[in-house]
């Protein structure tokens, strides 16, 4: 599979200033298209990167990529993948192609996740829950594995993980999305102590806390939006994770919240 260039329009706002603190690092945002990857892909390519986004809907990621071409920032990369349907042999693809059009992948973002059905475990369809697993782990797993030796020709990568609250204490009718970011927690852990001496990869799993995008309506839909932080908002400790001075955090799980709280300015 090739990685393409696309065209498209975007005109959301995004409040993050220009800056060079990404300057020639290539990074890919998975989920990139919309709510908090949409805000980080854009934050990346305004901090100087080039940016693979990776997501479902194509239109979504065009929006994206010409949101980024009409601030004249890096030109980024539209890769659509539906991660309830790739295959393995999908990922070890744009492994190889990230590897053939770069010198290396400064950085991966898991952002990409399904809210799948609430409710009770004993009432939870087998198959629902299947694909859930499928979107927020195996895929998060098959592209992580895929995407390492690209990783590895970084002199200072950076992984992040996706959690949530429920995947750090158990919430009951959270199903398979809660048991997925416990998951999420749990690769992470194993693949920092396994990367910890051998290389400068750095991986950490964060927890966004609530936020104004669809997925949190789809969870909340009696919530009033507004009263939410704007993805927007975070970009600040996302941007922070992902720049090559932020060596001192590895196998942690971060709350995005606390950690905007601790950072100057
Ligand atoms: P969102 O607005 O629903 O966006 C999710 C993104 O994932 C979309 O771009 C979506 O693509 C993509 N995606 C979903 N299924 C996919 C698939 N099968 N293949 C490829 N891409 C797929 O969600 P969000 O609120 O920004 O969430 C981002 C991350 O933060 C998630 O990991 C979520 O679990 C976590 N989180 C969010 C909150 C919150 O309050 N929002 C709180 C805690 C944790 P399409 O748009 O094309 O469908």
């Amino acid at each position: 599979m090739k990685i393409e260039p696309a065209q498209a329009i975007d005109s959301s706002e995004l409040t993050i200033p220009v800056n060079d603190s990404l300057q020639g690092r290539t990074i890919l945002v998975t989920g990139a298209g919309d709510g908090i990857g949409k805000a980080a892909a854009r934050t990346f390519a305004r901090s100087g990167a080039t940016v693979i986004l990776l997501g479902r809907t194509q239109s979504k990621l065009e929006a994206v990529y010409d949101a980024i071409a009409s601030e004249n920032l890096p030109e980024a990369i539209i890769h659509p993948m539906d991660l309830a349907i790739a295959g393995s042999e999908d990922y070890d693809t744009l492994g190889r192609s990230i590897q053939e059009q770069f010198p290396a992948l400064d950085g991966l973002l898991h952002n990409a996740s399904e809210l799948g059905a609430l409710g009770p475990i004993q009432h939870y369809a087998p198959e629902s829950w299947m694909k859930l697993m499928q979107i927020n782990i195996n895929a998060v797993f098959m592209l992580t594995r895929a995407l390492l030796p690209a990783l590895q020709q970084s002199d200072d990568a950076r992984i992040l993980f996706t959690s949530s609250s429920v995947g750090r204490k158990g919430r009951a009718y959270w199903g398979a999305y809660a048991v997925s970011k416990f998951a999420t927690e749990g690769l992470m852990q194993v693949l920092a102590e396994e990367l910890a001496e051998t290389t400068r990869i750095r991986v950490n799993s964060i927890n966004p806390g609530a936020t104004r995008t669809e997925m949190r309506r789809a969870a909340y839909p009696a919530e009033n939006p507004m009263s939410l932080p704007t993805a927007e908002s975070l970009m600040p400790a996302y941007l922070h994770l992902m720049q090559p001075g932020s060596a001192s955090h590895h196998g942690e799980t971060i709350d995005i919240r606390t950690l905007l709280t601790e950072l100057p300015g």
